[in-house]
């Protein structure tokens, strides 16, 4: 059973991180505690274990964690969506825009394929961008589907994170806040 109360009571909250205005969720208090850990990675097993899911892609690095040790539990592989120049063999890429100019993402060219039923995770949803470019990224791979997982979806500030997909695209969250 998913316990949101504990969850979040053990999630930290740093205001002005990284820059002065931003309320920044500390998932790392989250990690760092066994039942915390176990719950999300429990109860995202409980969500997809039926889905067939083949690669679990996990968004660097927050997403690394939990979309690990889910992969584990899933039976599937896992993937890394990595920020540009960190992966070392062919990639393919991804370019987004942020707040303050552009960002690329890149996952590995023989990392997913077309027979992969994949489930992109990572921490939180705040205004979708990392996500969107993730998804973009993984589409290119043409995989049999995909689904979106995020531990927080940010509801405060007006953020609205899911605008960024379309309807059809499947996604969880386990908390809102
Ligand atoms: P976005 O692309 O705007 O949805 O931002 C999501 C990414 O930025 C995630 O990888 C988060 O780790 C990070 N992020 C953005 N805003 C916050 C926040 N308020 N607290 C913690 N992490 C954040």
């Amino acid at each position: 059973m998913l316990d949101k109360e504990f969850l979040l009571k053990h999630l930290r909250n740093v205001p002005d991180f990284p820059v002065p205005g931003i309320q920044f969720k500390d998932v790392s208090t989250l990690y760092k505690n066994p039942k915390c850990l176990r719950m999300m990675v429990n109860e995202l097993y409980e969500l997809y274990k039926n889905k067939g899911i083949t690669k679990v892609v996990g968004i660097e690095s927050r997403g690394f964690v939990v979309g690990a040790a889910l992969a584990v539990k899933l039976g599937a592989g896992f993937v890394m969506c990595r920020k540009p120049g960190k992966l070392p063999a062919d990639t393919r890429k991804e370019s987004y825009m942020k707040e303050y100019g552009k960002d690329t993402v890149e996952i590995h060219t023989d990392a997913i394929d077309d027979k992969d039923v994949v489930l992109i995770h990572d921490d939180l949803l705040a205004t979708g961008g990392s996500m969107k470019a993730a998804y973009n990224l993984v589409q290119q791979f043409r995989p049999r589907k995909t689904y979106i997982n995020f531990i927080i979806e940010l509801t405060i500030e007006g953020l609205n994170g899911r605008a960024a997909f379309d309807d059809d695209v499947e996604m969880t969250t386990l908390l809102k806040i």
